[in-house]
């Protein structure tokens, strides 16, 4: 019953698909179909659908933000983090500098170009990246991750924007270390390709507190897993953040590669590739699929139709209600 949702969602993005336009101010990310369009989506209890190009290789691009945030998180700790970086909304483009030099100490967010370039800074001097690709893997139940050579090396001969970000920070003692070796560590990840299906097992992932809902194994703190989240809904999407959630209301992080990763709690993670972008940068099929679907299936965080209804409509026999999962301790 979910397969026939999903195609009809399809077509509703692919309706979308003239008004968007691939970002090439990485010439690499220029070379993307803008015709691609696939949708993955895994449910806690053990399912998996998909519809569309769900096998294709992209980057990640800003989608590593939740990643990079979260091994942070789990290796510094809370208030090693958010000493560096604030948990505002910006309202501004991610790769804005204007408010980072005019009104603030430090980045708005983790989700912003300059957030995450902090954010890499904790993580640099800690670990490897070999081993952050390891833990990528691992976080995406996807062993085949690898680094796209060519978009990191697009990315580093255009990365003005960001050296220029990732030096003010340094200038303002945000970031201590080696700058070049910070930036680098960003590159990579925002670098790394996956699939629909590897950010639905992601969403999957955070959907399920953290832990592998496949192997039992624990691979990220709930107090991470909750922060992580939220950070999602209230600065996932760029710009475009707080007309997304009041729109589709399911916490989300988007990419210029066309990757959008979605979780809802406790039920399922959504993973989407469409390159061709809005002009904030998000998927323009990516967001009005999120839009359908959320609509069909009440995955709004807030939605008013109850769960047994959304059953009911969608002629699914209703299941029982999920255990009740174990508290998490409180935010530091
Ligand atoms: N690597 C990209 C950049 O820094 C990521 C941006 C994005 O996906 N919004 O510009």
């Amino acid at each position: 019953m979910i397969t026939p949702v999903l195609e009809q969602a399809l077509l509703e993005g692919r309706a979308m698909l003239p008004g968007g336009e691939v970002a090439t101010y990485i010439p690499e990310l220029g070379k993307a179909n803008p015709g691609h369009l696939g949708i993955c989506l895994r449910t806690l209890d053990g399912k998996r659908f998909q519809a569309g190009d769900t096998d294709v290789r992209f980057s990640m691009q800003s989608i590593a933000k939740v990643i990079a945030l979260a091994v942070a998180l789990e290796l510094c700790g809370f208030d090693a983090v958010f000493d560096k970086v604030g948990m505002e909304p910006s309202g501004d483009a991610f790769n804005s500098l204007v408010k980072l030099e005019v009104s603030s100490s430090h980045p708005y967010n983790p989700m912003i170009n300059s957030g995450a370039i902090v954010v890499c800074s904790c993580i640099e001097p800690e670990l490897t990246f070999k081993e952050l690709l390891r833990r990528t893997r691992m976080l995406c139940m996807d062993p085949d991750i690898r680094l796209d050579d060519a978009v990191f090396r697009s990315e580093m001969t255009h990365i003005s924007r960001n050296r220029a970000i990732a030096y003010l920070l340094e200038s303002k003692g945000i970031i201590a270390g080696n700058v070049e070796r910070v930036l680098e560590l960003y590159v990579r990840l925002c670098s790394l390709s996956v699939t629909a299906e590897s950010l639905a097992s992601l969403g999957l992932l955070l959907a399920s507190g953290g832990v592998n809902p496949d192997t039992g194994e624990r691979l990220l703190q709930p107090c991470t897993v909750q922060t992580v989240t939220t950070i999602m809904m209230t600065c996932g999407m760029y710009d475009g953040s707080g007309e997304f959630a009041v729109r589709v209301g399911i916490p989300s992080k988007s990419g210029v590669g066309g990757g959008i990763l979605s979780t809802v709690s406790q039920r399922m993670g959504i993973g989407i590739f469409g390159p061709a972008l809005d002009p904030k940068g998000n998927s323009v099929a990516g967001v009005r699929m999120l839009e359908y679907l959320s609509r069909q299936l009440g995955l709004h965080l807030f939605s008013q139709e109850s769960r047994e209804s959304v059953y009911r409509r969608l002629g699914l026999s209703v299941p029982p209600p999920p255990e009740s999962s174990p508290p998490v301790p409180a935010t530091p």
